[in-house]
């Protein structure tokens, strides 16, 4: 089979390898889709101490597809189930496990690595626990969206965005697109702040009531505090680009009494400064959301069943896998993209 390889920062190839074998507890799947994820680029352009094993390394995690091969003990799925999962399962008995806090388990390994290939082999706590049946009528570039709205779902707790509450999206990406309708759809009011008329077009198709398009001279801050009661800022900023200088925007765009999610994580070595009369005084709540629990990723199962779930905004273009490294390099900016682009499948 093929399977891509990260051999170092900017070289990807593919590989004949041959097709594994499940063991205990794993499946074996016939990859359908691997959606082109933001970490696939940043592993492209630098490596990924946590994510890759020494190179060559197999990687790609937002996959869909149908299992042709179990292993010893799985009895919750069977030969032929169209599957889609997370890339990773916590252990269950950790110091964090213990304390509910699921998305920072030390023993998030083996994670799930290796989905730009013909076949994927799906680690057995993955199996156990974050693995889905996928229905017929789903497509599978929507299923393959799994993780990265687990993700969402989870940032979503931080600051209850619902009724009432004004919410500003930094950056509208793929996750700040999903992370705008997760908050339009609970009924709040979302001000979407991103580059380029697509973008913005894209997020009002999500359900956001404003757009605030961040380049040129205009002063994005002052046009967000704009739509607020008093200009006095919204009531929960979500920061979804992973820039200290967004981070920034995002702690002035809160209101007295407001609450700031950094979603976006930002390189290793970054800081972020906070006005401590801020904070303090003005009681800003500065929140994060990491990762994914068992439980989000259930409910980004469910919410993918809702027939008006719109990934179709999500997911703007496709590539056969012998052309892998083109999203990747579009996404790095080694490469022209057209400015419709939001997100890449790739299928094998
Ligand atoms: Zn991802
Ligand atoms: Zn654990």
């Amino acid at each position: 089979m093929r399977q891509a390889l990260f051999h170092g920062p900017g070289d990807v190839r593919l590989a004949e390898v041959p097709v594994p074998s499940p063991g205990a507890g794993e499946v074996l799947v016939k990859v359908e889709v691997t959606l082109v994820c933001g970490t696939d680029a940043k592993t492209y352009r630098r490596g990924h101490p946590l994510l890759l094993a020494e190179a060559p390394a197999p990687f790609g995690h937002e996959y869909s597809g149908t299992i042709v091969e179990t292993g010893e003990g799985v009895s919750n799925f069977r030969v032929g189930d169209r599957v889609t999962s997370a890339n990773s399962a916590p252990c269950g008995h950790c110091f964090f496990c213990r304390r509910d806090q699921f998305s920072l388990c030390e023993h998030l390994q083996p994670l799930l690595n290796g989905a730009y290939a013909d076949y994927l082999l799906v680690p057995a706590p993955i199996v156990a626990t974050n693995m889905f049946r996928v229905p017929e009528d789903m497509p599978a570039e929507r299923a393959a969206l799994l993780e990265p709205l687990a993700c969402v779902l989870k940032g979503l707790e931080v600051g209850t965005p619902g009724p009432g509450v004004t919410v500003a999206i930094i950056g509208l990406g793929p996750i700040g697109l999903m992370l705008v309708y997760g908050a339009a759809s609970r009924g709040a009011r979302v001000i979407a702040v991103g580059r380029g008329r697509h973008k913005l077009e894209a997020a009002k198709r999500m359900g956001a009531e404003h757009v605030i398009d961040s380049d040129g001279s205009a002063d994005a801050l002052t046009a967000v505090r704009a739509l607020t009661e008093e200009e006095r800022g919204v009531d929960l900023a979500v920061e979804a680009v992973g820039l200290p200088e967004v981070w920034d925007f995002a702690i002035a765009a809160a209101r007295k009494g407001g609450t700031v999610n950094f979603f976006g994580g930002c390189e290793p070595g970054s800081f972020a400064t906070v006005d401590t009369y801020r904070l303090h005084y003005e009681e800003l709540t500065l929140a994060a959301a990491f990762h994914h629990t068992p439980r989000h990723v259930r409910l980004a199962m469910d919410l993918l069943k809702r027939p008006d779930f719109p990934h179709e905004v999500l997911i703007t273009h496709r590539y056969p896998l012998e052309e892998l490294v083109l999203p990747l390099r579009m996404m790095s900016n080694e490469l022209p993209r057209d400015p419709a682009f939001i997100k890449a499948a790739v299928v094998p």
